[in-house]
C-alpha cells in the first residue's frame, strides 16, 4: 500500500480514546497516513551518555541512585525534591514542581534514569526540567538513543505522542515506495518504509536527517512532476488564434506624455513574441514598485484586444482595481476600448448587463478583483488575462482564470521578487521577464529614521511639503484603539493631524473597515489633490499610485515587516519630484526592528530589500509563503534544500519527458500516487 492510501483512523491505536482524538485532529492528524507524516518539530539525543558532572556539556544522561526525599513550601506549594547520586558519586537534587508523584515512582534506594538539563543554584547541583524513569536495580546503563520531540497542543504529552506514533510505526509503517526505484537509486535515497521508520524512530541524529531528505526529495519531487505536467499540458496542443495587432498600443504610446524605459520595451517585446507563440503565455512580470508594470500591461493588453479578443486585469484589493480602472479609462477608453469594472461589491442590478455584455463580447477589457473570475462569468472570447500583484493569490486562482477562456495568455505581476529556488516551487512553469530600470527623472526616495517623540520634527517638514501642493500619507499599524497594546492608532491619528497637526490642510482617513464607496471616494479626492494627507493603515500598500505624493510616515515603523514597508515607500518617488519616507519607531524597536529599517534606510533597491528579507526571515517563513500560496510542504524547504530541488526537478522532468502520459512502469506508481490522493491538492483557501 502506498502511504497515502492509508486511511485507517486513529482510534485503531491503543491510547487513542476520545480526548486524544480531539487533540490529535488539532494537529490535523486524522488517519494513519497523518500520523505517519506528522514531522518531528525536533530530536533529543540521548544515545550518549552524560554523567552529573558533565552537566555543563549538555543535558545529563545517567543512571542514578534516589538517596533521600526533601520537601520544601507549605501546603499545596509543597515542593519533592529527590536526591540522587550517578556511578561517578555526584550529587544532584530532582526539584519535582507539580510532579508530588514522583515520591512513590523513586523510592530512596531506586535506581533512576535520568535526561535533563542541571545547573548550579543556591549551592546544589539541580534540575527542574527533567525526565525520570525507573529503572531495573543493578542493570548496566544502555542509552535510549535519539527521541523524536513532536508539536504538542493543550493536553497531549510528548510521551502519548511518542508511544502513538511507535505503535503506528508498527502497525502501518510498511509501506510500499512511490518513487521510480532508478531515482532512489541515483539520488542515494532510502526506501519509504525506511523513512518512516528513520523519522520516528531513529538510532543517531544522521538516520533522522536521512530520513528528512529522503521526504523532502518526494515532495518536491511530486511538486515538480505536478508543475512539470502544467507545463507539457499547456504545450501539447497549439491554440488556433489571430496574431496580436500593436496597432492600438502604438497609439497610445504616441499619447503618453514620456516615452517607454529601454526595459519597458524590452519587456512588452517578450510579450508580443509569446503572444504570437503556438502555446498560451505564462509568464511572470517583476519589476520593483514605481517601475511602470501597469503600463506594460495595458499595453500587451491593447495587442490581444486590437486581435479582436477580451483582456482581464485582476488586482488583489478593491481600491487597487478601482484605480487601474481609473487610469485604464483615462489612457484606454480615448482609444475606443470598451471598459468595465466588476468585484463583489458591484450590486447585482449593475452586474446582470455587465456579465451579459462581457459574455456578448461588447466589453474590451474587463477590470477588477477575483469576482472576475467567479463562477457565473462568462467571456466571449478571453484572450489575455493579467494578474496584478500576484503573490496575493492562490495558486487555484491562477488555474480558474486558466479555464474561463479558450486558454488564454497569462501575466502575472508582481512587485516582490521570489528567490530562484521558490519560484521553481511554485512558478515552475513560467517564464520570468524582469524591469529593472525606473523611468527616467526619478530620483531615490529619501528615508529617514525618527524616534518617537520626535514625530513633531517629522510632521513640520510634511507640512513644508503640503504647502508647496504636495501630499502625504500617514500609515499606522492599526485600525483603532486596543486596549491591550500601546500603538497609535489610524482613527485617533486622523482626529489629531487633522485637527492639531495640520488644521490649516484637508486629510481622509482610509482602513479595511470603512465601506468601499468611502474608501473610493477618499482615494479618487485625494488623487485630485482635494485632500492634501491621507491616515490609513497598510491598505494603501499595494500598487496605489499618486504621484504627486511625496511624503511618506510610517508611525511604529518596527510593527512592519521589511516587505511591507518597501511597498509602502513605494506610494512615493513615483514622479520627478523628491520623495521622502521618515520612519518612526518607538522604544519597543527590538534588534530585528532595528535590522529593518536600517535596511530601509540604506538602500531602496526591491531586490536588495528582499534578499535580505530572506535572511532575516529564514527559510522557514518561505515555506509559510509557500504554503499560503497553495501548497503544504511539510519536510521540504525550497529555501534550505534548493539543491534537493534542482535535483528533483531535473528527475521529475526526464521522467515527464520520456513519458508524459506517465503510464510507464514507474510512472504509473507515480501517476496512481498523483490521481487517487494528490499530496499537493491546491487549496482554495482564500490568501489575498
Ligand atoms: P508599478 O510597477 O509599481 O505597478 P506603476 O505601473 O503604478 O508602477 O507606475 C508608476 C507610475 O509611473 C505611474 O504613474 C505611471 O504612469 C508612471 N510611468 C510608467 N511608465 C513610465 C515611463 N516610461 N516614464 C515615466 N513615467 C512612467
Ligand atoms: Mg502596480
Amino acid at each position: 500500500m502506498f502511504l497515502r492510501e492509508l486511511a485507517a483512523p486513529l482510534d485503531a491505536l491503543r491510547g487513542a480514546g476520545p480526548a486524544v482524538l480531539k487533540r490529535l485532529a488539532r494537529l490535523g492528524l486524522y488517519t494513519a497516513a497523518d500520523l505517519l507524516l506528522f514531522p518531528p518539530r525536533d530530536y533529543e539525543d540521548r544515545s550518549a551518555p552524560i554523567p552529573l558532572s558533565g552537566f555543563g556539556r549538555g543535558p545529563v544522561n545517567c543512571q542514578a541512585t534516589v538517596m533521600a526525599h526533601d520537601w520544601f513550601g507549605f501546603g499545596r506549594m509543597r515542593t519533592l525534591k529527590v536526591w540522587i547520586e550517578d556511578g561517578e558519586g555526584t550529587r544532584a537534587a530532582l526539584v519535582c514542581f507539580n510532579r508530588p508523584f514522583l515520591e512513590r515512582q523513586l523510592p530512596v534506594g531506586s535506581a533512576v534514569r535520568v535526561f535533563g538539563r542541571f545547573e548550579y543554584k543556591y549551592g546544589d547541583l539541580q534540575s527542574s526540567s527533567f525526565d525520570a524513569i525507573p529503572a531495573a536495580d543493578g542493570a548496566a546503563f544502555s542509552p535510549e538513543g535519539v527521541l523524536p520531540v513532536y508539536p504538542l497542543t493543550d493536553g497531549l504529552a510528548q510521551g502519548t505522542m511518542r508511544k502513538l506514533l511507535a505503535q503506528a510505526l508498527r502497525l502501518w509503517g510498511a509501506v510500499d515506495d512511490e518513487l521510480p526505484a532508478a531515482v532512489r537509486a541515483a539520488r542515494g535515497l532510502c526506501r519509504k518504509a525506511e523513512a518512516l521508520r528513520m523519522l520516528h524512530a531513529p538510532a543517531s541524529p544522521s538516520e533522522a536527517a536521512e530520513a528528512r531528505r529522503a521526504l523532502a526529495y518526494e515532495e518536491l519531487f511530486y511538486l515538480q512532476v505536478m508543475v512539470g505536467r502544467r507545463a507539457l499540458e499547456r504545450r501539447r496542443d497549439p491554440v488556433a488564434r489571430a496574431a496580436p495587432v500593436d496597432t492600438l498600443a502604438r497609439e497610445l504610446e504616441a499619447r503618453l506624455p514620456f516615452s517607454l524605459t529601454a526595459d519597458q520595451r524590452t519587456v512588452l517585446a517578450e510579450l508580443a513574441a509569446d503572444m504570437a507563440g503556438p502555446w498560451p503565455m505564462a509568464r511572470l512580470l517583476q519589476g520593483d514598485v514605481g517601475s511602470g508594470k501597469t503600463l506594460v500591461a495595458f499595453m500587451a493588453a491593447l495587442h490581444a484586444i486590437a486581435a479582436g479578443g477580451q483582456a482581464a486585469l485582476m488586482a488583489p484589493t478593491e481600491l487597487l482595481a478601482r484605480q487601474h480602472a481609473d487610469t485604464a479609462a483615462r489612457l484606454l477608453e480615448p482609444l475606443g476600448v470598451r471598459l468595465a469594472f466588476l468585484s463583489g461589491n458591484v450590486a447585482d442590478a449593475a452586474r446582470k448587463p455587465l456579465l451579459a455584455a462581457l459574455s456578448r463580447g461588447d466589453i474590451d477589457l474587463a477590470i477588477g478583483t477575483h469576482a472576475l473570475f467567479s463562477e457565473d462569468v462568462a467571456y466571449r472570447n478571453l484572450r489575455f488575462v493579467v494578474v496584478d500583484e500576484q503573490h496575493r493569490f492562490g495558486v487555484l486562482q491562477r488555474l480558474a482564470m486558466g479555464a474561463k477562456g479558450n486558454r488564454p495568455d497569462l501575466l502575472m505581476m508582481s512587485a516582490t521578487p521570489i528567490p530562484r529556488s521558490l519560484a521553481l516551487t511554485v512558478y515552475g512553469d513560467l517564464a520570468v521577464s524582469v524591469i529593472r530600470t525606473m523611468p527616467e527623472g526619478r530620483k531615490p526616495v529619501v528615508t529617514h529614521l525618527a524616534r518617537q517623540g520626535n514625530e513633531g520634527r517629522v510632521y513640520e517638514f510634511v507640512r513644508r511639503e503640503l504647502a508647496a501642493g504636495r501630499r502625504a500619507y500617514f500609515v499606522y499599524p492599526l485600525v483603532e484603539r486596543s486596549d491591550r497594546v500601546e500603538l497609535k492608532d489610524a482613527e485617533a491619528m486622523y482626529r489629531r493631524l487633522r485637527g492639531e497637526v495640520f488644521p490649516e490642510f484637508r486629510g481622509g482617513l482610509i482602513h479595511a473597515r470603512l465601506p468601499e464607496a468611502d474608501k473610493r471616494a477618499t482615494m479618487a479626492a485625494f488623487t485630485r489633490g482635494e485632500l492634501s494627507f491621507i491616515v490609513a493603515t497598510s491598505v494603501v500598500e499595494v500598487g496605489v499610485d499618486v504621484p504627486e505624493a511625496t511624503c511618506m510616515v510610517i508611525e511604529h515603523a518596527e510593527r512592519f515587516g521589511l516587505a511591507a514597508l518597501h511597498q509602502l515607500r513605494g506610494r512615493v518617488g513615483r514622479s520627478t519630484l523628491q520623495s521622502y519616507c521618515f520612519l518612526v519607531w518607538s522604544e519597543k524597536l527590538g534588534d530585528e526592528g532595528k535590522r529593518r529599517v536600517m535596511a530601509m534606510k540604506e538602500t531602496n533597491d526591491g531586490f536588495l530589500i528582499a534578499e535580505e528579507d530572506l535572511r532575516m526571515r529564514g527559510p522557514g517563513e518561505i515555506t509559510g509563503t509557500a504554503q499560503a500560496g497553495s501548497l503544504r510542504l511539510a519536510f521540504a524547504d525550497p529555501v534550505r534544500d534548493a539543491g534537493l530541488l534542482e535535483a528533483a526537478r531535473a528527475d521529475a522532468l526526464a521522467i515527464l519527458e520520456a513519458d508524459p502520459s506517465l503510464s510507464g512502469a514507474d510512472g504509473s506508481v507515480l501517476r496512481a500516487v498523483l490521481d487517487r490522493a494528490s499530496p499537493f491538492a491546491e487549496r482554495t483557501a482564500a490568501t489575498g
